[in-house]
């Protein structure tokens, strides 16, 4: 009987050391070191959420938030501006802490990330010259379309390709892919709503009044995702879980609305 006894006092234990071990594992426990300055990467000419000013800084909604919250929570941070592609590949090397570049929340991409809430709602458009007669898809056949690297308007427009014949052109920035179709080079070009439409409303861009958006992806579709931040899967947690505090805050506050409104008029 106290054989008996000592082997339930044992299992009683060690069902006690695992229940404490799940709890610390479920706990909120990770958090960011003060001491570190975390990179974070970002795109290079995606206004409104991050364009960079003529002395190299980077400036918009992503950056506004970003540079808030880290103010807001004691976190030492410094922007490194990339590029799309590359700030996606320098998170995932280890080289960049985290990313924020209006970057969609996918389940494709959850597989190599961890993403933060969601902070602003997003499609995918297909734009052409202001002057072109191309008014939908079809007039796409056999056509050049430009696009830009690893991002969900280019897997929309790939998604299409075969069914109304167009090539694909791919681009590392955003700019220089409007250019291609400015220069005749490419008849349209697949980028986020948002940004299409600030670049062709805002005076001084460079493809003000130049472009016209033609089509859009379903609201409902895998291509109308909104934009997280984002940190390599399984790292950063602490990082991740001070921006959406962060986040809530901002929300809260009011700041939130204040930076969007900043950077897009409505009406
Ligand atoms: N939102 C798009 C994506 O995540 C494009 C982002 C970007 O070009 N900065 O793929």
């Amino acid at each position: 009987m106290s054989k008996m006894k000592k082997i339930l006092a044992l299992v009683c234990a060690g069902v006690l050391v695992a229940s404490v071990a799940v709890l610390a594992a479920c706990s909120s426990s990770a958090s960011v070191d003060k001491n570190k300055t975390y990179v974070i990467a970002t795109d290079t000419a995606f206004a409104p959420f991050e364009y960079q000013l003529p002395d190299g800084s980077s400036v918009g909604i992503d950056m506004d938030i970003i540079k808030a919250i880290a103010e807001k929570q004691g976190i030492k941070i410094e922007i490194k501006a990339l590029g799309f592609d590359a700030a996606l590949q320098s998170v995932q090397s280890g080289q960049a802490d985290g990313v924020i570049a209006g970057m969609s929340i996918t389940d494709e991409r959850k597989k190599v990330f961890d993403f933060s809430d969601a902070y602003y709602d997003s499609t995918v458009c297909c734009a052409v010259g202001v002057d072109s007669d191309i008014a939908g898809m079809e007039g796409l056949q056999g056509k050049k379309v430009a696009v830009k690297n690893g991002t969900m308007s280019a897997k929309w427009a790939d998604s299409m390709k075969d069914k109304y014949g167009y090539t694909v052109t791919t681009f590392e920035t955003s700019d220089i892919m409007y250019q291609d179709v400015l220069s005749g080079n490419s008849v349209a070009c697949f980028e986020d709503t948002p940004v299409m439409a600030y670049a062709i409303s805002n005076p001084d861009s460079a493809i003000s009044g130049k472009l016209k958006i033609i089509n859009q992806a379903d609201e409902k579709s895998e291509f109308a995702t909104p934009y997280g931040f984002a940190v390599a899967k399984g790292k950063n947690a602490g990082l991740l879980q001070a921006f959406n505090a962060g986040l809530k805050d901002l929300k809260s506050s009011g700041d939130y609305d204040k930076i969007i409104a900043k950077y897009i008029t409505v009406g």
